[in-house]
């Protein structure tokens, strides 16, 4: 056999191996995720993922859809709709929809330009329906889309708190059911953790804060309020908030894929827990 094809069969040889390989991310988010949901859905919930972003791509908004996907087939919680285009984001596309989320979507100022669109997205969450968003979701709105952040509960405004790093969190309201994933009132994890700008705590019900006295690095917040996830209430409807899901292997942690699923519920109506906003108790100064 002559070199060449020597070279092309090897080269065949280890596509076809390579090709094959498992996914090994999907199984270890298959393996990760709640069996069953934690409240029986009162009817087929439907959602609409959105997942471009139009600043800063996360590398883990693939993984994000994979986790969402296993949450949906696995719980059977809710069916999902992934998309990156915003033409069903319309007040009649949006009809079928119990909710809507927003998956490491940077700068939806900037999708978003139509004040028809941008309406139809928050009347929806005002008519009693669901919005959830991941991580970046709260990179962007203000100034160009005030509304928004005024919906989401505040704007990115740099994370102090890489990445890289270890953080340590605790439970602002360990009753409630979006927080049930939380064994302890205290917990390590490794995610990029952000400030936020026109944030008002009073109009949120914050479930968990960073720690942010314990940490070597130092934000903006006078008060030391550095929230991670809420919930609240918008007009008839609910949203769900988490700044987690910058880090892939967020998505395969097992009480961080529980509590997006929880938050999800909540939303959607199936879990019953308040959103009426609570006192900060730690780091006052
Ligand atoms: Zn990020």
């Amino acid at each position: 056999m002559k070199l060449s094809s020597i070279c092309i069969t090897l080269f065949f040889f280890l596509s076809s191996v390579l090709f094959s390989q498992p996914d090994k991310e999907l199984e270890k988010i298959k393996e990760a995720a709640p069996n069953s949901p934690s409240a029986k859905p009162k009817k087929k919930r439907q959602i609409l993922v959105y997942s471009k972003p139009s600043g800063f791509k996360h590398s883990s908004i693939p993984t994000g859809v994979k986790g969402l996907r296993v949450l949906s087939e696995k719980t059977q919680a809710f069916d999902a709709t992934f998309t990156i285009e915003t033409k069903e984001f319309s007040t009649e596309g949006l009809k079928k929809y119990d909710a809507i989320i927003f998956n490491n979507t940077t700068h939806v100022q900037k999708a978003f330009t139509e004040k028809s669109q941008r309406d139809a997205i928050l009347n929806f969450i005002k008519n009693g329906k669901a919005f959830i968003g991941f991580h970046a979701a709260s990179d962007g709105g203000m100034p160009q889309w005030q509304e928004y952040t005024d919906m989401i509960g505040g704007c990115f405004d740099g994370h102090p708190w890489n990445a890289g790093g270890k953080w340590p969190f605790f439970i602002e309201d360990i009753k409630h059911p979006v927080n049930q994933a939380f064994q302890e009132d205290e917990f390590m994890f490794s995610d990029e953790i952000y400030q936020y700008k026109s944030y008002d705590r009073s109009k949120l019900r914050i479930l968990i804060g960073l720690d942010s006295v314990k940490t070597d690095k130092k934000g903006k917040s006078k008060t030391n309020d550095y929230p991670v996830s809420w919930v609240r209430s918008y007009g008839k409807g609910r949203v769900f908030y988490t700044n987690f899901g910058h880090n892939k292997a967020t998505w395969w942690t097992p009480f961080m894929l529980q509590h997006f699923l929880d938050g999800i519920q909540w939303a959607l109506g199936d879990i019953k827990g308040p959103s009426k906003s609570i006192p900060q108790t730690r780091n006052l100064n």
